[in-house]
């Protein structure tokens, strides 16, 4: 076997819109139109240098407003699932945030119906099975809350397997969207929302008792209570984790006091993931590498990922073949 092939990885929390490197931002901008502030790769590259959290929030606006056509949202999607497979992914969970494109105008199937078609064609295209888990934006309505669940629902059959709940966590708490998260599960689908990212442990508590959870975005901040960590593990919770993010974002100050290992100690299952890996200056094989310097092994991270992945049977027992039949390095 190759030893410089990379180790096979699950990821389960990877916003698409923050996966667009600047060659697609400038061909999707050219294509619809829209003005962007340069015109080369090497322009577009400076400005997506990652500075500080509103800057990010600048440049999220400006990359999510270039897209409009459903092609727009299958491109993002088969772009990163070429990336993501350069980096070992044989299977992503990918979030979209719908909503604030629906007040810039853009139909719900346009965008429903193109990052389906591109995760359909990504597992033709690229052999990475994508399923795909909508968020809802914290600063919505419960109006429009309810009105992406609908759209969930609807596409369930062509890739969506969960909803989420993103935004300013500091800001809206997750309770109010108890009515539409249960909408999600009693049509079939997983509640995976964020929480516990900038907000501590009452986030987390939050979302369990109003959301019905299968797995929590980040929730690391569940370190800080003992008893929100026995009961993660009670109930065989996931957390997706995302240790670059966390540095860019300042959620934690410096590699060290990252509480990934004190997670994995207490018994939690954690999936490592990018978060938004074009924005943030990063990729899964640099959140492994940050991961695994924690002493985690590369194949107790797949094993944590497949215990949350939210797609069928089938598709669930092929991820456990491939874990049970590679090479892991180490003697894990
Ligand atoms: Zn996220």
């Amino acid at each position: 076997m190759d030893s410089q092939a990379p180790y096979p990885k699950i990821e389960l929390h990877v916003h698409l819109e923050g996966t667009i490197r600047p060659e697609c931002l400038l061909e999707i901008g050219r294509r619809n139109d829209y003005p962007l502030p340069a015109d080369t790769v090497e322009g577009l590259g400076a400005l997506y240098e990652f500075r500080d959290f509103d800057h990010f929030i600048e440049v999220w606006i400006l990359v999510t407003n270039a897209l409009r056509r459903a092609d727009d949202f299958r491109q993002v999607v088969l772009d990163y699932a070429a990336e993501a497979r350069g980096h070992g992914a044989v299977y992503l969970e990918g979030i979209f945030s719908p909503i604030e494109r629906t007040w810039r105008g853009v139909d719900w199937d346009e965008i429903f119906g193109g990052y389906c078609d591109g995760a359909e064609e990504a597992r033709e295209l690229y052999g990475v099975e994508v399923r795909l888990t909508p968020d809802i934006t914290r600063s919505a309505p419960i109006e429009d809350a309810l009105k992406m669940v609908q759209y969930a629902v609807k596409y369930r059959d062509r890739g969506i397997v969960g909803v989420g709940l993103g935004g300013e966590e500091a800001l809206f708490p997750p309770e109010p969207f108890e009515p539409a998260f249960r909408e999600a599960r009693d049509g079939g689908l997983g509640s995976v929302p964020h929480a516990g990212e900038v907000v501590g442990p009452e986030s987390v508590w939050g979302a369990l008792r109003a959301l019905g959870p299968v797995r929590i975005r980040h929730g690391i901040r569940a370190v800080e209570d003992p008893a929100l960590m026995r009961e993660l593990r009670a109930r065989g919770i996931v957390l997706d984790v995302c240790p670059i993010s966390n540095l860019r974002t300042r959620a934690v100050l410096s590699p060290d006091r990252h509480p990934l290992p004190r997670l994995i100690e207490n018994g939690i299952p954690c999936s490592i993931s990018t978060d938004n890996p074009a924005m943030f200056d990063t990729d899964l094989t640099r959140d492994h590498e940050l991961a695994t310097s924690f002493g985690s092994s590369p194949r107790s991270l797949y094993e944590s990922a497949l215990a949350g992945v939210l797609c069928d049977a089938e598709t669930k027992t092929r991820l456990e073949a491939i874990g049970d039949s590679y090479g892991w390095p180490g003697r894990s």
